[in-house]
């Protein structure tokens, strides 16, 4: 089921990820009955489909708009190594990829063991819920904050969370970078893989490559995050990133069905991993 061991250089992620991993787009409008304008189901508005020359009949509500039949595929373009640009201290790349929600899990492992050399993990601890209005209580947040790394480094764990530098996620951000400042933590120690959708991460234009060899790094400003969007920025404390792409754009939660695959298949393909649930919401 896994195969580990080949040494892939920035080349050979290349070429492995450009060659066997897709990303989604909208290939045919309906309109969203639900919304006051004529945005379509995927999210996005009817003029980036009338720019792409697709056809729009704004008058007829389309009952079903699936990404399996309303988008198609293209070899993924939006790969590399994050450069966060205006975080205020030396944080490392963090390697990304975006992919369709539907990848082959056995790939999505190539990608985390082959290209990204992760230490196959003991443990999953996966932090989920709280994304927005979250209010956590001072001590509590600080015993999170104070446990959850250790944690992880002590018992080999991946810590899984969406990736967004908002609610809780940003509290485990906060917690890595607190961890690394006082720990010296050494190369891919500690491992924080940021799993969100892709459609709702703001400024994520500055993540999209160009043809098969992915962005090496790409670097993504702060100040280019849109205050007051339903879209989030990336957390820049988290190490690694995937980017789930099912054809939408601020659209939450099109992540979820992948994310709970993949934390099921590294736990019971795995040897030895126990899956550690915290749930804050
Ligand atoms: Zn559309």
């Amino acid at each position: 089921m896994y195969s580990t061991g080949l040494d892939f250089g920035s080349g050979e992620i290349a070429k492995f990820i450009s060659s066997k991993i897709v990303q989604r787009e909208c290939k045919q409008y309906a309109r969203n009955g639900k919304s006051t304008s004529n945005v379509c189901k995927c999210g996005r508005e009817v003029q980036w489909h009338t720019d792409k020359s697709l056809e729009c009949n704004p008058d007829t509500d389309h009952d079903d708009w699936k990404p399996k039949t309303h988008t198609k595929t293209m070899n993924c373009d939006s790969f590399g190594e994050i450069f966060f640009r205006g975080v205020g201290h030396g944080t490392r790349n963090s390697p990304y990829v975006r992919l369709a929600s539907d990848t082959d899990l056995d790939d999505v492992w190539k990608i985390l063991t082959n290209s990204w050399h992760l230490p196959i993990p003991k443990l999953l601890i996966s932090v989920t819920g709280g994304a927005k209005y979250f209010e956590m209580k001072p001590r509590l947040k600080d015993m999170l904050k104070q446990g959850l790394c250790h944690a992880a480094t002590s018992t080999g764990a991946w810590i899984i969370t969406g990736g967004t530098g908002t609610g809780i996620m940003q509290i485990v951000g906060e917690a890595i970078h607190e961890y690394t400042m006082a720990h010296d933590v050494q190369d891919q120690k500690l491992v924080a893989l940021g799993i969100a959708t892709w459609g709702i991460i703001s400024n994520r234009s500055a993540l999209v490559g160009k043809g098969d060899k992915g962005l090496f790094p790409a670097t993504y400003a702060i100040k280019d995050v849109q205050a007051d969007t339903r879209e989030a920025p990336l957390d820049h404390n988290h190490t690694h990133f995937i980017l789930v792409d099912n054809g939408t754009e601020n659209i939450y939660g099109g992540e979820i069905e992948f994310r709970t695959a993949l934390e099921s298949y590294i736990s019971t393909g795995v040897t030895g991993v126990a899956q550690n649930q915290s749930k804050s919401d």
